[in-house]
């Protein structure tokens, strides 16, 4: 087997996600089938290449980093650039309280996952889940499901809240309407807008996302497609402003198919289905482009939140910080005098 071809995720919900150049690609396929697969997959790893820390077979290759590594020092790989990821990005202090927006989905279930393997001796803090129903039938329930078994087995408090009761509506409703915007628009907007409310209620002093490192370089790319550089500093790591929590993304460098391989040797049941809305077309675009240019040039994402890093702080001088107001409607932290969530809903 080519050394390229790295290998095949064997999912345990019947899903087949391999990284095929560097794309992850959904089928789904019988159990036997997944028994074959899984079997010439250990085979030929085992015959072939060995871990560069220990002597253990390896069990992926790093194209960008050039190291083939195991199970454990996969694990120990990932775990350490998300503590790294935190130090630089947003130190964890004394009596914090760590919000945590979990989906269900795999991103948000490791990042749950690692905050509490890192954290969960520390007394002083607390880590809290918070998952929003956004009323997508068919799609949500399982999700939720794998979120509150989660919170359950590592023993995290979780607090599940819906559209429909903050807004009176559901993605579905919203979906089946006549509407300006894409339905991305009004899940994003509305669903930031619920986590940043509930996490200010619970005192939180940091907001944790599951973004991975493809969703990250994807978005950067996508702001220079559109030249939009104010957009882009948001995305910046954030400082603190009064009325928004602060954000935090442990996984933003971590790829997305290593995301999914820790969830995997982790066995963490999470959902790999996609919601039935999502069909951002520029932002699938970008992903094909990027992952092609991967392929032939490892390190590419790496390198465009590297070069963003650097930019920001530059940039910033040229376009300060926003001061924040509240939205006379519902009073959430908002540039304006409306906040987006109410604009999107006809409020005001
Ligand atoms: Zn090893
Ligand atoms: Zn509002």
């Amino acid at each position: 087997m080519d050394d390229r071809i790295i290998l095949i995720y064997i999912l345990w919900n019947f899903y087949i996600v391999d990284v095929f150049e560097g794309t992850l690609v959904r089928t789904r396929c019988d159990k036997s089938y997944i028994g074959s697969c899984l079997l010439i997959y250990q085979g030929r790893l085992s015959m072939s290449i060995k871990c560069m820390k220990c002597n253990r077979d390896a069990i992926i290759y790093q194209k960008y980093s050039g190291m083939h590594l195991c199970r454990k020092h996969f694990i120990e790989d990932v775990e350490r650039k998300v503590k790294l990821t935190i130090r630089q990005n947003f130190r964890i202090g004394k009596n914090e309280t760590l919000v945590v927006a979990l989906s269900g989905g795999k991103d948000s279930s490791v990042v749950l996952h690692i905050l509490h393997k890192i954290f969960h001796q520390r007394r002083d803090l607390e880590i809290i889940a918070i998952s929003i129903d956004e009323g997508i039938c068919g799609y949500r329930e399982h999700n939720i499901e794998h979120a509150k078994a989660l919170a359950q087995e590592l023993g995290v408090r979780h607090i599940i809240r819906s559209f429909r009761d903050e807004y009176g509506t559901t993605m579905d409703e919203l979906a089946a309407k006549d509407r300006v915007y894409g339905t991305c628009s009004y899940c994003g907007v509305l669903r930031k807008s619920l986590l940043n409310k509930i996490a200010m209620e619970l005192d939180g002093t940091k907001l944790v996302t599951g973004h991975n490192l493809d969703d990250e370089a994807q978005t950067i790319l996508m702001n220079h497609l559109g030249g939009d550089v104010e957009r882009m500093i948001r995305l910046a790591p954030p400082r603190a402003l009064e009325g928004l929590v602060l954000r935090a993304k442990p996984l933003r460098n971590i790829p997305e198919k290593e995301v999914a391989l820790y969830a995997l040797l982790n066995n963490m049941l999470v959902e790999f289905e996609r919601c039935p809305y999502s069909h951002e077309a520029l932002r699938g675009e970008v992903r094909k482009m990027l992952n092609k240019f991967e392929v032939g040039h490892p390190g590419t994402k790496y390198s465009l939140i590297r070069g963003f890093d650097k930019m920001v702080g530059v940039l910033a001088k040229d376009y300060p910080q926003v001061t924040l107001s509240k939205c006379r409607v519902c009073g959430e932290a908002c540039t304006g005098d409306l906040c987006q969530a109410c604009n999107l809903l006809g409020r005001g």
